[in-house]
């Protein structure tokens, strides 16, 4: 079986035995938990989407491990095209869930440890490239969704892994064995890890000599013993459990994220993909937040589409869609998301092969589609929020809606033009209000700014790659200056 159904892929993590709390208690299965299932739904998404013919040539690829079709986000890039398509499936899937689909992080961490493994295996004589092509192969013919774990609770920010307080503050080692080894620590804001068949761990920054036990990466199912996950809160969570779908305002899809523990858990060795080598760490995590960086121009856009949509609706059911600062305002955030998109699609086109074959991004584009992607949804959000009117954060429940007694008042005062029934104006605005500060803000706001690293990494990156000596030379040639 080469691809799972949306329903296949339920089912599979509703049998795995992934150990989950919420509020304080244990929670059986993701599948079935009003405030997990829509993250649950998201990937679901990921799954059902390529089963469709008109998606076929996005959503999915021919292996080039077994030639089988394969689901693209567990693909191997081979080409700029498989770089370019990746974005452009990005978007689509951000189009129909108007959330994080989640899937990406795995897939992200799949190409970042296939060229680092290729390279570290030639630099010290390891065998890790062996262990993530049998992985990988697996994970392909299983159709698995596989967290990718980077973000580490990091403690002292001023002391490298190997000097913090608590040793554990950075994943790390315990034990070496014959058959493999041990580790502790934890991973921090792990989005759809309550939904995934497999975590693929990879160290969180460069490390120097003094820090070996903490260059680690490796893959364990999500069921492994001594692994537990403690699921974070979003604004507006608790809505999910009032039943109805109107003050949720994405009625299917969103993302949970959870800190997860990983509580002397054991890796077999066929599994490991980095161990010691603290000079490949840094390497491991400049490809995977590279690859991530460019991951952003395709999502972000096309959650974005659907936020001005959205603006758009809530313009025309309040009678101002002819209004011409509303009209420009619209075409602002087109402008803001399109440009998101072109980085994307830059940093892809732009890309090249590594020495393993397969091809990654150019890091100095996906940087900068990262950094803009900081800044732009504030905007568009901003400019969403100004469309609808302050009505989106005071609106009555959905239950005063259906009462019998206050249900008409609520009809008849909050309607915009008479031709829109006041509950389809209302659907609008909550879901403007679950893309700009509820549930669904963790994937388009604050993710913007955090996920895949912080404004200020970029800037490191972007200070990195950008040849300024070039420049200078540039500027001298041209004003004579020998
Ligand atoms: Fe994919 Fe975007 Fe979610 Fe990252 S934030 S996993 S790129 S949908
Ligand atoms: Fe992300």
């Amino acid at each position: 079986m080469a691809m799972m159904t949306g329903e296949q892929y339920v089912e599979s993590i509703r049998k795995m035995d992934i150990k989950i709390c919420m509020f304080g208690e244990k929670v059986s299965s993701a599948a079935d938990h009003p405030i997990l299932r829509p993250s649950l739904n998201s990937v679901k998404a990921t799954y059902d989407l390529a089963q469709k013919p008109e998606y076929a040539d996005l959503m999915t690829v021919k292996s080039h491990i077994s030639g089988e079709r394969i689901n693209r986000f567990t693909h191997i890039h081979h080409s700029t095209e498989d770089l370019v398509k990746k974005v452009k499936m990005q978007r689509l899937c951000g189009q129909k869930t108007a959330s994080c689909f989640q899937r990406c992080v795995g897939w992200d961490s799949f190409n970042a440890i296939f060229s680092t493994t290729f390279e570290c295996d030639q630099a010290h004589g390891t065998r890790y490239h062996k262990n993530f092509l049998d992985f990988l192969k697996e994970a392909q013919e299983k159709d698995w969704t596989a967290d990718g774990a980077m973000t580490d609770p990091k403690g002292d920010r001023s002391l490298s892994p190997s000097k913090q307080a608590d040793p554990d503050l950075y994943l790390h080692v315990v034990e070496r064995r014959k058959d493999g080894i041990v580790v502790r620590g934890a991973k921090a804001h792990q989005t759809g890890i309550c939904n995934s068949h497999q975590v693929v761990v990879m160290p969180t920054i460069a490390m120097g000599s003094d820090d070996r036990d903490y260059a680690v990466s490796f893959a364990v199912p999500l069921d492994a013993e001594n692994l537990f996950m403690i699921i974070g809160r979003q604004s507006c969570d608790t809505r999910k459990l009032e039943g109805g779908t109107l003050d949720v305002g994405n009625c299917e899809y969103g993302g949970v994220e959870a800190l997860v523990i990983f509580d002397n858990v054991f890796v077999p060795d066929n599994r490991i993909f980095l161990n010691g080598e603290t000079d490949f760490a840094g390497i491991l995590v400049e490809r995977f937040a590279g690859y991530h960086r460019q991951s952003y121009g395709g999502c972000k856009a096309g959650v974005g589409d659907v936020l001005i949509g959205a603006a758009a609706l809530a313009a025309d059911y309040n009678g101002a869609q002819k209004a011409s600062h509303v009209k420009d305002k619209i075409i602002e955030m087109i402008h803001l998301n399109e440009t998101l998109y072109s980085c994307g699609i830059a940093c892809s086109s732009e890309g090249a092969v590594t020495a393993s074959g397969n091809y990654l991004i150019d890091l100095l584009l996906a940087n900068v589609c990262k950094q803009n992607v900081t800044r732009f949804p504030y905007e568009i959000t901003r400019l969403a929020e100004d469309i609808a009117g302050g009505l989106m954060v005071t609106a009555p429940s959905e239950k005063d809606l259906r009462d019998p007694k206050l249900g008409p008042y609520i009809d008849k005062y909050l309607r915009g033009v008479a031709s829109v029934p006041t509950e389809t104006r209302l659907k609008i605005l909550r879901l403007i209000e679950n893309l700009t500060l509820g549930a669904a803000a963790v994937g388009y706001r604050t993710e913007s700014m955090h996920g895949a690293g912080s404004p200020q990494a970029q800037r490191i990156m972007i200070a990195r790659q950008g040849n300024i000596e070039r420049k200078k030379q540039l500027a001298r040639d041209i004003a004579h200056i020998k």
